[in-house]
């Protein structure tokens, strides 16, 4: 969502490119067996992908560990436990139940969030001092578990590896690893350097749909957005396209009213859990001295 684009982030990709090459490499090879047709998104939106869910997985396992073994995780169980559970609820209406999802959180100042391809989803705990109640993290958790459902990832990975193939194709370099180099490095970039305005167009709007069915009331996506919104304008050190007054971020908010609207009377009990949430919010580090790491 909240997209990483600090110097460590670009550290982290190139770090992460790297243990990626022998991935990527595997998958040029082999992308053009695996086409299929799969569904991606709610009323059985289907799209056309030639990675498998196999190879998604693997690269997002391969990233799962550089992120892992480079932040600087947050050690509660009972933090792990809570937001396992919250994912594991949205999970269970979304439209792509298969994989083994996992949520972490990292302790980092820094307001933001996103997801790996194959399900790995991570919060840091800038971004969730910010919010005031369990269903603005479920807004966040349900966008990043739409970014994992419409592939939105793996269609830019797609995207660069056809480049690439093409490339070498044309030029007759096909397999020099100066041009796995370049599709490594043009592969880095799709999950840290942010995802295009419709992709998280889309992701907004699978989220609030999907927190919903998980019985969270969709005004917490609302409340969430003006949380980013409000830090964006305090602090530079926040994500990428969320900034008060950014034209784009006012209509995600008017976007979000207009999807709640639509929905007509909300009926059921549709939760906001504030007092859990506060509750959770005040187990989290004080202060944080990771946020330079
Ligand atoms: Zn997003």
């Amino acid at each position: 969502m909240l997209h990483l684009l600090s110097k460590r982030h670009n550290r982290r990709s190139a770090t992460v490119s790297q243990a990626l090459k022998r991935v990527t490499t595997l998958l040029v090879v082999s992308a053009v067996t695996l086409a299929s047709c799969v569904t991606t998104g709610p009323g059985g939106k289907k799209s056309f992908l030639l990675i498998g869910t196999g190879e998604e997985v693997a690269i997002g396992a391969q990233m799962n560990i550089q992120i892992q073994t480079e932040s600087q995780m947050l050690a509660d169980s009972v933090w792990q436990n809570y937001i396992t559970d919250i994912g594991n609820r949205i999970v269970a209406v979304s439209d792509r139940r298969e994989l083994e999802y996992q949520f972490a959180v990292i302790e980092s100042d820094q307001i933001n969030a996103f997801a790996l391809p194959g399900g790995y989803i991570y919060f840091y705990t800038g971004l969730l001092k910010l919010m005031d109640n369990e269903a603005q993290l479920a807004a966040v958790m349900s966008h990043e578990i739409s970014h994992v459902v419409a592939r939105h990832g793996m269609k830019r990975m797609q995207t660069a590896l056809i480049a690439n193939y093409g490339y070498s194709f044309v030029f007759g370099n096909s397999g020099s690893s100066k041009l796995r180099d370049a599709a490594a490095g043009i592969g880095l970039s799709l999950v840290f350097a942010g995802y295009s305005r419709s992709a998280e167009a889309e992701a907004d709007r699978y989220g609030i749909g999907y927190m919903r069915l998980a019985g969270y009331n969709p005004q917490g996506a609302v409340g969430m957005f003006g949380h980013l919104a409000e830090a964006g304008a305090s602090s530079s050190n926040v994500f990428e396209k969320l900034t008060a007054g950014h034209p784009d971020t006012q209509s995600r908010i008017s976007n979000a009213k207009k999807q709640i609207a639509a929905m007509g009377e909300l009926k059921g009990d549709l939760k906001f859990n504030r007092e859990v949430y506060q509750r959770m919010k005040s187990r989290l580090p004080v202060s944080d001295t990771t946020a330079t790491k």
